[in-house]
């Protein structure tokens, strides 16, 4: 009898630590599943400039690929740098139901009505790389610091023609991008908070007296405009003289600008190519940075951008608060949009491999190494 009071004592204290154990250890009842069945079903339109440049296809691809491992749905759409065409992408993604708009656009101020219509159907928008202008209906914006870029293009310029120990002068000649960008202006403007002083003391010389965003801009960043921009400088300008240094806001233009200069003799050991700017490290703007054509350029990281993106829209589709770094720079005209700003890189000859490669970003191969 005895003993099987004690085997029945034993069995309850087992059971009991059991119990007990189970309920320790307990995940909160459908924490695994929640989050999952909260992303089900959701969509996210994704709205492009342009596959003409490389760097928005991968913005685009990185987007995609971490929102569909997370579970999402992906509308995906390119533009291809006509206004129209953009604005009857978003159109259909809100007839469409998505949940959230991310949009890199063509023209910023071309959106205001089809931002109004999103707004309609509590979609919430997110402005991708390029700030969307005149409308309350942008949420975050997630970026580069494009005033930045501009800052690391002067000061390379002032270190490489060692601006503040030389003689010079110097013949510098500026180009700016698409002045329906937004960005360009600040790629611009930091630029030339830099040059602008080499200028005043005429250290640096723009002979073709062309300065200020409205004579350098280059519409939808093109670079056969930008090219014969350059042929008709040299014709005017150059003739007995030479162009040391060509700021340049973007590596396609950068290489439009050296067909130029080498289609009047340019590259050569008399006639060296000026140092050249440019940005996004796409691979042909690599590839000529490798062969000693173009100087420098700006590297964004696509992969970055992708990842503070995503945590907006999970924010958003979350109701909660998006982390941002800035809450003065981007006034669209109709408030000053939160935004997260990313910092730009300087690449050149001597950093690319370890900025380039080794993080990651391109293999040996990319660029024909
Ligand atoms: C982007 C740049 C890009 C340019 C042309 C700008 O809005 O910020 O990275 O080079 O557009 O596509």
């Amino acid at each position: 009898m005895k003993k099987t009071l004690t085997i029945l004592l034993v069995l309850v204290l087992v059971i009991s630590l059991v119990a007990c154990g189970n309920s320790g250890g307990e995940i909160p009842s459908g924490g695994g599943n929640g989050d999952g069945s909260q992303k089900a079903g959701k969509t996210v339109g994704i709205a492009m400039p342009t596959q003409s440049a490389p760097r928005w296809i991968e913005d685009g691809g990185n987007m995609k690929k971490i929102l569909e491992e997370k579970g999402y749905e992906v509308d995906l759409q390119f533009g291809e740098d006509v206004v129209e065409n953009q604005v009857a992408q978003i159109e259909n993604m809100i007839t469409k139901g998505v949940d959230v708009l991310v949009i890199a656009s063509i023209d910023g101020e071309a959106l205001t009505n089809v931002l109004a219509q999103a707004a309609e159907q509590d979609i919430q928008v997110i402005a991708y790389d390029r700030l969307l202008m005149n409308s309350d209906h942008v949420t975050y914006y997630a970026t580069f610091d494009n005033f930045q870029v501009g800052v690391e293009q002067g000061n390379y310029i002032v270190e490489k023609m060692d601006l503040d120990n030389v003689e010079g002068p110097f013949n510098i000649e500026l180009f700016g991008g698409s002045p329906d960008d937004n960005n360009a202006y600040f790629f611009y403007d930091g630029a030339m908070s830099i040059l602008q002083p080499y200028i005043d003391k005429g250290k640096l010389v723009v002979k073709s007296g062309q300065t200020g965003m409205d004579k350098v801009s280059t519409l939808r960043w093109d670079a056969a405009t930008a090219q014969s921009r350059m042929d008709n400088i040299l014709t005017a300008h150059y003739t007995d003289d030479k162009v040391d240094i060509v700021l340049s806001p973007y590596d396609p233009i950068s290489l439009g600008v050296i067909s130029s200069l080498k289609g009047v003799g340019y590259g050569t050991e008399d006639l060296p190519l000026p140092l050249i700017t440019g940005q996004d490290a796409d691979i042909p703007g690599v590839k000529s940075i490798i062969a000693g054509e173009q100087t420098q350029t700006i590297f964004k990281d696509t992969r970055e951008l992708a990842k503070v993106t995503v945590e907006m829209i999970e924010a958003i589709l979350e109701g909660k608060e998006a982390e941002v770094n800035d809450t003065k720079t981007y006034d669209n005209n109709k408030k000053i949009v939160p935004s997260y700003l990313l910092k730009p890189v300087s690449v050149d000859k001597d950093n690319y491999r370890e900025v380039l490669i080794d993080s990651g970003y391109y293999t040996e191969e990319d660029l024909g190494l």
